[in-house]
Order: C-alpha cells, then structure tokens, then sequence
C-alpha cells in the first residue's frame, strides 16, 4: 500500500483515486509514472481544478511503527490491507520500546522485531515529554517479556480466544498504569480506548483503497450543500 490516494469532486460525486502529480513538462504523471492527463472516470472530461475544488490527499492511516517509540502497533501477518474491523480476528498487536523494537507476542514466544511494522496502525502511549513514563520503559517491557507468563505453549492453548498478543500488550500497558497510579484497564476498555477509534478510519481507507486497486476509482455521492 505505499501509493497515494487522492479525493476530488465532479460529477456530484467525490471522486477517489491514486494520486496524479505535476510533471516538469506541465503535463501530469499518474503515480506508476505513465505521462497522462487526468480525466473524470464518470463523465471522462479533462479535470481542471479551480483553487477551492482542487484534490485533496487523503492520509494514510499507516505508521512505520519502528520510528515510533513507547506506542502500541496493531498489525496484521497478512499486510496492511488486512487491518480493518472486518478482519479483527487476524489482528496482531505489539508495544514498541524507546528505539522501535517492537515486542509482541506469538506462538514462537515474545518476539522483539526490528523490521516487519513498516506499515501498521501506531497509536502513541506517552505523550511527548512525559519524561517520568519513559525513563524505566525498555528496561520494564524486556523485564515484562522475560517472564514466564509468555510461553510458547501458552499462546496455543489460549490462541483459540484470540487473546495472547492482546494480554501481552495490556499487560504491559497496565503495568505502566499501575506505576503511574492509574487504574487497570480492563480488555473492553482497551479495545474502546486504544483499538477501535483507530480501526474505524484505518478500514475505511483500507475500503477505498481495495477499491480504488480493483477498479481506479471510488466514488461517493457528495453532501448538497450549496457550492455547485
Ligand atoms: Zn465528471
């Protein structure tokens, strides 16, 4: 997923696509780098944008989880198409350390992985100059992922709940609490407050993006709201 999508109006519609930029010769390049002009998929007239209707980028709801230190990284083993609430089974979550290693939990044990969450949802546990939460977190999450409560046995036997990655994470996340003087949370809770905010707009990027692959375009009809 590392192309760009963009979203414009014609057509009464809003119109979604892979980027097109200005090329050095005036014309346009479309984002694999073929020289034309960009056209409405609907009506197939030349787009030209004023400055009020010209494309907007959408953001991509995606992270290098590696460059984000002491966040959560919620991921999926089969890519970044894959992380949507529809796909919440397949979800894999793991706590990133003060250099990005992230920890995570799986049936080969914890795992600290220095490559592999290039492009997964990140959603930062400490706020920047929180300098008191940080100061002990590589030491108590290596700590957290030495002990015996992370077996590889253990995480086939409770595999079947989908829990394992997810304890890990929570685990570690509570414990920080606890030494902050926070209460614990409980799984609904981290779910509601870490996990779904997150998902809602990543599957929704995720939608228009699958669409955008399979057909060029995605299109919705655009609000009336008076501005032609
Ligand atoms: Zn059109």
């Amino acid at each position: 997923m590392d192309r760009s999508i963009i979203r414009f109006s014609h057509c009464d519609k809003y119109i979604y696509c892979f980027s097109f930029h200005n090329s050095d010769s005036g014309g346009f390049v479309d984002s694999a780098g073929r020289s034309s002009s960009p056209h409405c998929p609907l009506c197939n007239s030349r787009l030209r944008f004023s400055l009020l209707d010209a494309p907007v980028s959408i953001r991509t709801p995606f992270d290098n989880g590696h460059a984000i230190p002491y966040a959560l990284t919620i991921g999926s083993m089969h890519g970044p198409l894959y992380i949507s609430e529809r796909d919440n089974s397949e979800l894999h979550v793991g706590i990133t350390n003060s250099k990005g290693v992230v920890y995570n939990y799986t049936m080969k044990g914890v795992r600290r992985d220095e490559t592999g969450w290039e492009q997964c949802v990140a959603v930062r546990l400490v706020q920047p100059g929180a300098a008191s939460a940080v100061s002990l977190w590589d030491r108590e999450l290596e700590h957290f992922a030495l002990s015996d409560m992370w077996p590889p046995e253990r995480f086939h036997e409770e595999r079947e709940f989908g829990t394992c990655c997810y304890a890990f994470a929570l685990g570690f996340i509570n414990q920080v609490r606890a030494a902050g003087g926070k209460r614990c949370l409980t799984r609904d809770e981290f779910t509601a407050i870490h996990i779904l905010p997150r998902m809602k707009t990543t599957s929704t990027y995720v939608q228009i993006y699958r669409e955008v692959l399979e057909h060029d375009f995605y299109m919705i009809d655009r609000p009336r709201d008076g501005t032609g």
